[in-house]
């Protein structure tokens, strides 16, 4: 039987998606191929509030995070990090030889507008990265409070991982003067996991080309200039059954209004979270709440292994905690085309097994 996921990615793909990716191949470097390229561009860059370039990636999204800090750091990264997805990113720069330090706080917490303005201040810094929506705690991270500072230090090249939140709240890249804004296909998309995408400023565009060593498959300049040389096309060969389903999702999306779907959001996201209050507790800060999934605090020490094979019995899928937070909380993802009645179905199966197991 199917599990229906609710599992902050992959997600739940409807089948009309699905079907889309069985569409028969086209070659890559035919006009088809531009065309299909283009138009995604146009849809991306709508539901991303953004006027420059848009670069697609046959990688998930760790490959534009890692392609986004090699190809773009000349100086030195500032790494900020509010769990599992900011660390990796510090990682990425190491694996790289590409100079960087991490500036983490504790999970659960928020990074502050203050710190990053008190590590951009030192002058040491010509890139920044930082996670939207970090899915190992359930936080959203204050973006419009963080944009703000970045932007008093025109020299910063911005990039953010919006992996697990773009397409389910809004990120406007342009106005909040982000560089790279990074996202992949299986989450709030709503489509299989295998694409990335980001967009591209630029300002992105014109670091990279000082910087020597970006890289080969992941280099984002050189997918730049071969999408502006070549009529929208890619040095390699992309997963076009992608392009197919991104073309027809990002309609979908465009159709049910950028604001319908983000509210949306926040109103599947307040459904769990009084729900998780009244059975359990939250994990994240209260003041930085993720629109696009729940972590749970598990306060009562249910066995969540148990609780998720009980629902695989059910038909649903639930996570467990992330990493070191394993057991001790667990996730319910709310994204992309999930909709209230389907998460209130699960939550009813959620309180009635912990009923039956006498937890609750
Ligand atoms: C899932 C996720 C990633 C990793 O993305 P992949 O597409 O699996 O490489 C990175 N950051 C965040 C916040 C995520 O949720």
């Amino acid at each position: 039987m199917h599990k229906k996921l609710f599992i902050p990615g992959p997600v739940e793909v409807k089948p009309a998606v699905l079907e889309k990716m069985a569409t028969p191949m086209i070659g890559h470097r035919s006009k088809d191929a531009s065309q299909l390229q283009k138009r995604i561009t146009g849809k991306l860059q709508e539901i991303l509030y953004t006027k420059e370039a848009i670069l697609l990636s046959t990688s998930s999204g760790s490959g534009l995070m890692e392609g986004a800090v090699r190809s773009c750091t000349l100086k030195r990264a500032a790494i900020f990090a509010a769990g599992a997805f900011g660390v990796r990113w510090y990682d990425m720069a190491r694996s790289n030889n590409v100079p960087a330090d991490l500036f983490e706080v504790e999970w659960g917490t928020a990074i502050t507008p203050d710190m990053i303005n008190e590590v951009l201040s030192t002058g040491k810094y010509d890139l920044i990265t930082i996670t939207h929506n970090e899915t190992s705690t359930g936080l959203m991270n204050p973006l419009e409070n963080i944009a703000d500072v970045v932007k008093a230090y025109p020299d910063v090249v911005f990039c953010l991982d919006a992996v697990s939140s773009a397409g389910g709240s809004k990120i406007k890249v342009d106005e909040m003067g982000i560089d790279i804004c990074i996202t992949s296909t299986q989450k709030a998309l709503g489509l299989p996991p295998g694409m990335a995408l980001c967009t591209f400023s630029r300002k992105a565009i014109e670091r990279a080309q000082e910087v020597p060593h970006r890289g080969y498959y992941l280099d984002l300049l050189s997918l730049y200039n071969y999408i502006q040389k070549k009529d929208h096309q890619y040095p390699s060969t992309p997963s076009l059954s992608h392009m197919f389903a991104l073309d027809y999702q990002l309609d979908c999306i465009l159709d049910e209004g950028l604001e319908e779907r983000f509210a949306r959001h926040v109103e599947m996201a307040e459904y769990t979270r009084q729900w998780a209050r009244e059975h359990f507790a939250l994990f994240a800060d209260e003041r930085y709440l993720s629109n696009t999934l729940t972590a749970v605090k598990n306060t009562r020490n249910i066995d969540i292994a148990d609780l998720n094979r009980e629902l695989g019995i059910r038909g649903y899928q639930i996570s467990n905690g992330y990493g070191k937070l394993r057991e001790k909380t667990f996730r319910i993802a709310h994204m992309a085309d999930c909709t209230l009645e389907e998460l209130k179905e699960l939550i009813d199966n959620i309180s009635d097994i912990l009923k039956i197991k006498n937890y609750c």
